[in-house]
């Protein structure tokens, strides 16, 4: 399943790349190779035949080139659908917004967050309200926005300064070329130095940039949360 129809490839050729989310979306004419890179992988163009360790599908291109995905946890998938058709893949189906794009509408972001029972942080993950922010993003998200990540129903304030930050945050490390601080590579399999500019995850006990406080970590819904309890203080709804 997770690798399902990709003998299907064979011979096509790729007509456009786009990405939704953290999908990726290969149109090859009537059907679309879908990628989700998963907890670990790593996709990347080569021109040497050499064998790389977890490697879990390579499609070889005319001209030497190959698009190779590497895998070690296996949480990543690569399927061929019927162009378009992500009837299969619900998570795809249901995604929100680009959160760079015009759609990400600050009212309708607002409204859905000011109503909802669920804490900020699992809300964001979720994929729904907005595509493609993961744990470390909503982390610095929240931050750079000063909201406490187990907040139940954002004032309005409080939720355009997120969608702001979202976009901000975003936008910051895309032109790091992404987050390494373990297996993250991008497409040539440079590290992305977001890292460095990081104010909240993976500091903590570190001091915050802003006030000074430690930095603390939590679970929150299963996932490992960061936060600075000085700039993101729980503020009770009048
Ligand atoms: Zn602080």
């Amino acid at each position: 399943v997770r690798y399902a129809g990709i003998e299907g490839v064979r011979g096509c050729t790729v007509r456009s790349v786009a990405r939704r989310g953290k999908y990726l979306l290969l149109a090859l004419g009537p059907i679309e190779l879908v990628i989700h890179l998963g907890m670990s992988g790593r996709l990347f163009a080569t021109t040497k035949r050499s064998r790389v360790p977890h490697c879990r599908v390579i499609l070889h291109f005319s001209g030497r080139l190959d698009l190779v995905l590497v895998d070690r946890r296996r949480f990543g998938i690569m399927r061929v659908v019927p162009s378009g058709q992500y009837g299969g893949i619900r998570a795809l189906q249901l995604m929100g917004p680009e959160p760079l794009s015009a759609d990400f509408e600050v009212n309708q972001f607002v409204q859905a967050t000011s109503r909802s029972r669920t804490a900020i942080k699992p809300l964001l993950l979720r994929q729904r309200l907005v595509a493609g922010l993961g744990n470390i993003y909503v982390d610095e998200a929240l931050y750079r926005a000063r909201i406490h990540p187990a907040t139940r129903g954002l004032e309005r304030r409080q939720a355009t300064r997120l969608h702001g930050a979202i976009r901000q945050v975003l936008r910051e490390a895309i032109a790091r070329r992404g987050t390494t601080f373990s297996l993250y590579r991008d497409g040539l399999l440079r590290e992305g130095d977001y890292y460095k500019a990081l104010r909240v995850f993976d500091r903590e006990g570190q001091l915050c940039r802003t006030c000074g406080t430690c930095i603390v970590k939590m679970v929150l819904a299963g996932r490992g949360t960061h936060f600075c309890p000085g700039c993101q203080a729980v503020r009770r709804r009048r």
